[in-house]
């Protein structure tokens, strides 16, 4: 293949793409916009799906190191009530393989491998059809040409706007993350109740998750319905409202604990907060809270569903950056499979097929797949950080192996 293919982005999607590419003996330039790759904390854990991430990776090569790195036992799921009681203890059964917990930073330094990423180029806008094809601009000013740009540069894509004017909305509902470390060994207590997986405790309209990553490492997710500004504006808060009933008014029974202006970059004031809307809950839940070192603010977005566009001969998108949906973990999983299906179909076009048609079909295949799993994503959003706690748990037990 003579063609000079470029992927913005070095996430699961951009990673996944240029491995299969990798193997099938085509170069692909891997422009990613962090100077290098420890240059941000990597993130949580991914499970990663039989038929989706782990055939990705089985398309890469890369399914027997995987599952040296991944932790089966990560399967384990449980769910306890607000007063600590444990509704539900799903364990994995032995040899079980359907999504295995693998961290973010091993999945990719397994699919960097040999790959040569040009780090520190933050792409800026794409514009394809010029006569020397698509051109892309990049923040520090430089410009370059390619004859396929492949945006997996995730929600906030600078290659979508070549395609498509959609951008994300905010769902209502924020995640706050806080982390533990070492948590088997200065959080024994903590470490018993998370099991070797997740946890999970459902109230009105919020709950708290908490997911083991490899090393006694441990996130937690503070999940609540928010207006988007909810750290500053005192007056739009009920769905933070600790009492917040069905049938309250939008006045009724304010959260003192929630004040105007609270600082994000606070740490002790974001503790607060959070203590004071999971306030009444058992006591060891509370203490994820408690002993969580940093928080950080990710107000969930999606993009609308279906998301498709007009083929535009040179530019597709892949990932978050095509369908950014609810993070109930699907995400990663489409990402990577459409990362490696692109690259079979361009390998497979190369020589005697057309480049642009298989990219053509492959977002013909893409598109009604992804909007599926956005409609499902978000339907199960909504009952997860719900009125009502049991449509969680009748959630789960709707897709947990029995
Ligand atoms: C809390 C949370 C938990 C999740 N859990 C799961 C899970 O268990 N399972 C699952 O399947 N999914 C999960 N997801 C979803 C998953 O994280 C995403 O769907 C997935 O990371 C998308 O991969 P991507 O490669 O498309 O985008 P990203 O992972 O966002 O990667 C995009 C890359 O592009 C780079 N980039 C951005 N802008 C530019 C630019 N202008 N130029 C060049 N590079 C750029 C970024 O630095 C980044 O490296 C979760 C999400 C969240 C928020």
């Amino acid at each position: 293949m003579r063609q000079r293919i470029a992927v913005a982005g070095g996430g699961p999607a951009g990673l996944t793409f240029a491995r299969v590419m990798h193997r099938h003996g085509h170069p692909v330039t891997v422009l990613e916009r962090d100077p290098g790759p420890d240059a941000r904390p990597p993130g949580g854990t991914l499970d990663l799906h039989e038929r989706m991430g782990q055939l990705a990776l089985d398309k890469a090569g890369l399914l027997a190191e995987f599952q040296a790195l991944s932790r089966p036992e990560g399967e384990a799921m449980r769910i306890l009530d607000t007063d600590g009681t444990v509704l539900r203890d799903w364990q994995p059964r032995p040899g079980a393989r359907a999504h295995p917990e693998i961290d973010r930073g091993q999945l990719r330094d397994l699919l960097l491998g040999a790959l040569d990423v040009q780090w520190g180029r933050g792409v800026t806008e794409v514009e394809p059809g010029t006569p020397e094809g698509v051109l892309v601009r990049f923040a520090d000013g430089r410009r370059e040409t390619f004859d396929l740009v492949v945006g997996a540069d995730g929600a906030w894509s600078r290659v979508r706007t070549a395609v498509s004017s959609a951008t994300p909305h905010y769902t209502g509902v924020t995640l706050v993350e806080t982390s533990l470390d070492d948590v088997d060994t200065r959080h024994p207590g903590l470490a018993r109740l998370i099991g070797d997986g997740s946890m999970a405790v459902y109230g009105v309209n919020r709950g708290l998750v908490a997911q083991r990553n490899s090393g006694g490492h441990v996130k937690v997710y503070a999940q609540f319905r928010a207006p988007l500004d909810w750290h500053t504006n005192p007056d739009r808060h009920l769905g933070l409202n600790r009492h917040a009933d069905l049938n309250a008014g939008p006045d009724a029974d304010l959260d003192p604990g929630l004040d105007a202006g609270l600082d994000l970059a606070d740490v002790e004031a974001v503790r607060s907060s959070l203590l004071a809307l999971f306030d009444g809950w058992a006591d060891p839940v509370l203490d994820l809270l408690r002993h969580g070192a940093a928080f950080v603010h990710r107000p969930l977005h999606v993009l609308p569903a279906p998301h498709t566009w007009t083929h535009v001969p040179g530019v597709t998108l892949l990932g978050d950056a095509a369908h950014l949906m609810p993070p109930l973990g699907v995400g990663a999983n489409l990402a990577m499979l459409e990362g490696a299906e692109l690259a079979e179909s361009l390998a497979a076009a190369s020589g005697h097929g057309d480049l642009d048609e298989a990219v053509r079909a492959f977002e013909e295949q893409m598109w009604p797949r992804a909007g599926r799993w956005a409609e499902m994503t978000m339907a199960g959003l909504e009952r997860l950080v719900s009125p009502d706690p049991a449509e969680a748990l009748a959630l789960f037990d709707e897709v947990q192996p029995s």
